[in-house]
């Protein structure tokens, strides 16, 4: 831990005072940029807040869509980040849910309206007024940017702050909070987790930071779990899994193995139609990958309608009541990410690998001993 007890007493007095706080974060200043030290300042610590020392962020790769504006143009700086774990350093007045010393995750979400339908069934992150982590304007906070984990602090409302075990690997909590509720939310929507009937047989196609976790959640679940990948460099990894079959994504035509379940992560353009065919008939196919705007990844509706009863979803990330379970479920079943820990500096360099076929599955910044 870096010996940073001055910069964090004058968080915690601004804390205090009901002052903004002030973070230091690394960011990017427009879509091209490298990631550059950024100083910035927080919202206020409300009555229901919790403020975070940040421990540690995984870097997801909708962190590169977003700082490269491959959805939509970003709003700049840009401090990305929703792989969040931290500790409790300071808490609001109401704070019920924590104590200072606590370990907490955050993950894309940090506010919502609370009241809506969709926030009564915890899907928050279907809330209108819904507050992603960071590229997003906090309606709650004066429309205030949103500023993300690649920093050494975090505000947040308590009730999207997630409690970490105590026994939990606190260097590889952080990807469970996108990558792991992305993927386990969607296995359980396509009951992965119902034997009743014998084994599910389920692909996971793209083995990333999400992949890997959709593969972990599918074998503990009791599927049957294939792989689909763009080349063969990380066999061996899904093999020692337990995965039954590895397939590379030009082997597609070839495969004759059929399925119950479908997951795509894929982040790139891809043909949806030939995962469709490899469906059993009743089969579904969900899809969390989200490929660039101008991959225009998609499907006619002749390609679906002659697919008939074969369904196709999208899944957004998971509910904040549904997040506490997989992090419960994640740790009391040792399953975590593969994870490989970097500094700051390397983030740009970690994207590169990401976007090249390079990197493996996440990447992690150990934030506290480097900003
Ligand atoms: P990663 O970069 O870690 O992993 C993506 C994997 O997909 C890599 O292994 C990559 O292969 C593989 N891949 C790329 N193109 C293909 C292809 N055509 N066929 C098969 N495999 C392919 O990304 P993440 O796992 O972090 O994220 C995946 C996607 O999910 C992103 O688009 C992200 O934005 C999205 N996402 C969506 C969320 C949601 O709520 N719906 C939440 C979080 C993320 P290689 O190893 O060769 O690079
Ligand atoms: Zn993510």
């Amino acid at each position: 831990m870096c010996d940073c007890s001055a910069k964090y007493q004058k968080y915690l007095d601004e804390a205090k005072n009901g002052k903004n706080i002030s973070a230091k974060g690394w960011a990017v200043e427009n879509k091209s940029a490298k990631f550059k030290p950024f100083d910035f300042q927080r919202h206020p610590l409300g009555d229901n807040d919790v403020l975070l020392q940040i421990l540690y962020a995984g870097i997801c790769h909708s962190d590169i869509h977003s700082a490269r504006s491959e959805w939509r143009d970003g709003i700049y700086p840009m401090v990305p980040g929703h792989e969040i774990c931290g500790k409790v350093i300071a808490v609001g007045k109401n704070v019920s849910k924590f104590q200072i010393g606590d370990i907490a995750g955050i993950g894309c979400l940090v506010n919502s309206c609370g009241e809506c339908d969709a926030c009564r069934q915890s899907l928050e992150q279907f809330c209108e007024k819904a507050v992603f982590t960071y590229d997003s304007v906090d309606v709650f906070h004066n429309n205030t940017p949103a500023y993300g984990g690649y920093s050494d602090n975090i505000v947040v409302s308590e009730r999207f702050a997630i409690k970490v075990p105590k026994n939990a690997d606190l260097t590889k909590v952080a990807p469970l909070l996108c990558a792991g509720i992305t993927t386990y939310s969607p296995l359980k929507f396509s009951h992965c987790d119902d034997n009743s009937n014998g084994k599910k047989s389920v692909a996971i196609a793209g083995f990333g930071g999400l992949g890997v976790m959709a593969v972990k959640y599918a074998l503990a679940f009791g599927a049957e779990v294939s792989v689909f990948a763009r080349n063969e460099n990380k066999k061996a990894e899904a093999l020692k899994l337990g995965v039954k079959n590895f397939y590379t994504t030009n082997d597609a035509k070839q495969v004759k193995e059929r399925f119950d379940v479908i997951l795509s992560t894929i982040p790139t353009k891809y043909s949806v139609k030939n995962y469709l065919e490899l469906l059993k008939f009743g089969g579904e196919m969900g899809i969390v990958g989200l490929p660039p705007t101008s991959d225009n990844v998609g499907i006619s509706v002749s390609e679906l309608v002659f697919t008939q009863h074969r369904k196709i979803y999208g899944s957004l990330i998971g509910g904040i009541a549904q997040t506490q379970e997989m992090l419960d479920f994640s740790v009391a079943n040792n399953i975590y990410p593969e994870i490989e820990m970097i500094k700051p500096t390397q983030i740009d360099e970690a994207y590169d690998k990401l976007t090249s076929g390079q990197g493996k599955f996440r990447f992690v910044i150990d934030v506290a001993n480097n900003i």
